[in-house]
Order: structure tokens, then sequence, then C-alpha cells
């Protein structure tokens, strides 16, 4: 039996010592982000997309993706659908029946940690294996070829539906050799190695793509797709003749092209983001240094980390777990968002869940206050992680001119940090204004990255999507 929540946590606080409350205080300061502040990065966020998409660029790469149009139900047809995220590798095999209707088989491997600082070599034969492994159980000498759609989810520069050129890893992942490069045929030739000759990846997508279409094809009102997860990033569909960096190409200027915002590389200049010494410190410590600034306060690959540093800090001025061996949470990662998750839940007043979790997985000890101190920690962090996603959305909103419409949205944070969903919506209206930021309504969307690839396989098989230069 679950107990009752517990009720405010305002009243212990007062028992807390001096010392810990002006800490608390002091993290309440750096964390916090007022509406005012909303609305100013906001602001800023509308001009760098719009700058994003025009010739001179800016620092939000807003990547046409040559995905012209949406779903109508017609599409059908069976397709392979390969998913490399932050996490998990997921080989998929989708049947798209129209009519919103699709089935799906699939089979999901753990991306081993090594794999994502070691060679290309590896990274692709891995890939090819396991779709080799799949092919070969559902698909035994067939004869015929499957055409498959490679959710990509890292910053990739197109141009072509089958084309994609990585600009720079992202979520920890550091692998030589494939930044400025076309992947394809990476993947083409670790397909060879295997002996795997009856598939053809005929489309790149971004796992926002695949959710802004696996969306719409399930929601008619879908006009944004955002991915709150490892990363964070949107896509949504713009008009032909708002895209000044193609107006060299001669298409009509009402025709849609969706667009991959990358919106991680928000504010990589340092102009308005709240960011704490935690922040940059976090930066610093990264693989790719000064980029994806955004990303790295809202993004579940970070927030544990930045939760991690906090800790450390008030352990080194003397000020939290005094005279404990604190080694195992000095390790970067050694917490990850489901550790903020899981502080957040705790039920009980003297928080003993967290109590528990800090002395099993970390070999610390924790008093009443200091369990206090932890949960408005992550309390702070999550908030401010869902507050500044908000300013994402509603820039985009803005920018798009959406008066009303479903946001589709997917991962680990949308879909499994608590509060993390009202946070947002809270936000979106603080920014919006309540009547505007109401008709804008973040659902758990279809799963873009099998979903909406096998989608966006079907409707370049029905010459929606560009293969051209
Ligand atoms: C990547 C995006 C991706 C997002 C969510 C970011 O790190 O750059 O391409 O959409 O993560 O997976
Ligand atoms: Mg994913």
């Amino acid at each position: 039996v679950l107990p009752a929540r517990a009720p405010s946590r305002k009243g212990s606080m007062i028992h807390m010592s001096k010392d810990l409350q002006e800490q608390v205080t002091l993290l309440e300061q750096q964390f916090s982000v007022s509406t005012e502040k909303l609305k100013e990065v906001t602001d800023h966020f509308v001009k760098e997309l719009a700058k994003g998409l025009s010739k001179e660029g800016g620092s939000i790469p807003m990547i046409p993706t040559w995905v012209i149009g949406w779903p109508n139900g017609t599409e059908k047809g069976s397709f392979l659908a390969l998913d490399m995220g932050g996490t998990n590798l997921r080989v998929c095999e989708v049947i798209v029946q129209g009519e919103g209707k699709f089935d799906i088989m699939q089979s999901k491997y753990r991306m081993p940690q090594a794999l994502k600082t070691g060679t290309k070599e590896q990274l692709f034969d891995f890939i090819a294996e396991s779709i080799k492994t799949f092919v070969d159980e559902n698909h035994p000498d067939s004869k015929e070829m499957l055409d498959l759609g490679f959710t990509f989810s890292y910053p990739t520069e197109q141009h072509a539906i089958d084309h994609g050129k990585l600009l720079a890893w992202t979520k920890g992942f550091d692998i030589p050799g494939v930044e400025g490069e076309n992947i394809v045929p990476f993947f083409n030739e670790a397909l060879a190695r295997k002996g795997c000759n009856n598939v053809r990846l005929t489309t790149i997508i971004n796992d926002t793509t695949g959710t802004l279409i696996a969306s719409r094809y399930a929601h008619p009102t879908s006009q944004i797709g955002v991915i709150f997860g490892t990363g964070c990033n949107a896509a949504y569909m713009e008009k032909f003749g708002n895209i000044p960096k193609l107006d060299h190409l001669d298409f009509d200027a009402e025709m849609p092209m969706a667009i991959n915002c990358e919106w991680g590389a928000f504010d990589n200049e340092h102009l308005v983001l709240p960011r704490t010494k935690y922040d940059v410190e976090v930066d610093e410590e990264s693989p790719r240094p000064g980029q994806q600034t955004f990303e790295k306060m809202v993004a579940g690959c970070y927030l544990g980390d930045i939760f991690r540093r906090v800790l450390v800090d008030l352990h080194k001025q003397g000020l939290i777990f005094v005279d404990q061996d604190i080694t195992k949470i000095e390790d970067p990662l050694a917490m990850d968002a489901s550790v903020l998750s899981a502080i957040e839940i705790d039920p009980y007043e003297n928080l003993s869940d967290v109590q528990a979790l800090f002395e099993n997985n970390f070999n610390i000890l924790t008093t009443e206050q200091e369990r206090q101190l932890i949960r408005r920690a992550a309390e702070l962090i999550g908030t401010r992680a869902a507050r500044l996603s908000a300013c994402g959305v509603s820039a985009l909103v803005r920018k798009a001119e959406i008066a009303s419409c479903t946001v589709g949205a997917d991962g680990s944070v949308f879909n499994l940090y608590p509060h993390f969903q009202e946070r947002l919506a809270g936000a979106i209206g603080e920014i919006l204004g309540s009547e505007h930021g109401e008709k804008i309504k973040a659902i758990p969307a279809e799963d873009g990255s099998g979903v909406g690839a096998a989608l966006i396989a079907a409707l370049q098989a029905k010459g929606l999507g560009l293969t051209m230069a």
C-alpha cells in the first residue's frame, strides 16, 4: 500500500539549519527562471529560428529534410525502420495499413556505452549486425528488397532525403571520422560486410521529423514534433517560400517542407540563457564544449550531471555529507535523469526513498535536512528544464504563427519525468498568455522514430520525399 503523498514540505524546511537554508536560497536564485526571463529567452529564440533559415545562417541549423508533405492516410506498405537514438538501437518492421493504422514488430538492443566513443566501423558493424539478425529472423531467404528508413537522431545536414552529413555528435557520442561525412556509405559498406544484401536505405530522418509525421498521421491538428529525451529538439513544417536559404531552388513557395530545427544549439553565443556555474562545468567537460548550449540545460542526458555537480560542490564546501566518502558521485556518469525522477516522486515526508537511494547506490548516508535540500535541488533543475523547454515550443509557435495546434511529444523526459508536462504547459501559458497557451497542447506522440520513419519511407515511395541534390 502506498502512503499518501507528503503534504507541502515548506513546513519542514523551517527546521533546516541556517547554513543549509542559505544554500537552498542560493540554489533557488540560480535555477529559478522568472516569467520575464522566459519571455526574453523566447523573443531571442524566435529571432534565432528565423536566422537559421536565412542565407547567412545562425547557430540553430534549421535543416531542410526534403520531406515535402503530410501523410494523408493512403500510405501503405511494409518498411523497415532503424532507430538510433541516444540510448538504444531499435530495428522495426512497420506495416502501414492506411487510415491511421499500422502494425509494428521490433527488436531493441541496448547500445553499449563503449560504442559511443569507439570507432565508426564498430558503430556501423553493430548497426548492420542488428539489422541482419532482425531480417534473418523475420525474412529468412527473402529475395525481395526491403526499404529502410534510418532514424539518425543527431544534427545531420541533408541534400536529399536519402543523404545525411553529420554536423556534430551530440548526447555524449564521440566517434572519430564521422563528423562532416555523409553516413550513408558507412551504413551501406557495413551492410555489405555482413552480407545483408536485401536491405535498401531509402530515407534518413531525424526523430523529431518522424515524430512530427507520426503525430500528424494520428492527429490532424499536429503541427510540431518535439523530443524531450536524452536530447532535445523539434521539427515543424515550413513553407518553401519562408526558407530564404533555399530560394535558389525553383519550387512553389507554398510547398511544405519539414524542418529539423536542431534547437539544442540555441544560444551557443551565451547571450540569454541563465547558465549557472554548474552548466558551464557540464559544457566544458563534455566532448563538444561550446555546442548544444540549450540542450545541455534541458535534456535528460545532462540533468543528472547538473544535479550531481551541485551536490559535489556543496560537499566540497563542507555543507553536506560531511566526512563521508563521495567517490561514487564523483563519476560524471554516476547519475542520470531517472535519479532526479526518483527523488522528485519520493512520497514519504522524511524522504526515506531518497535516503535508501543514496545509501544503496552511492554509499552515502543522508540526514533528513540534507534530503530536503536534495529534493529541492532536483525540483529546481527539473522545473528549469521544463520551463526553458517551453521557450522553444513557444518560439516555434510564434515563428510559424500557429494559433492552435497539437504538439506531438516523445522522449523519456516528457514521458517519465514527474510533473514535466504540467510545468511545460504552465510555462507555455506564461509566455504566450493563458488563452493562447491553452490552445497549444503537447500530447504523447506515436512512435516517431519507428512508425514515423516508416511513414516517411512510404511518403518517399509516393514521391513526397526529394532525392535530388
Ligand atoms: C540531436 C537531435 C535529436 C535530439 C533528440 C539531439 O542531441 O542533435 O538530432 O533530435 O537530440 O533525440
Ligand atoms: Mg529515441
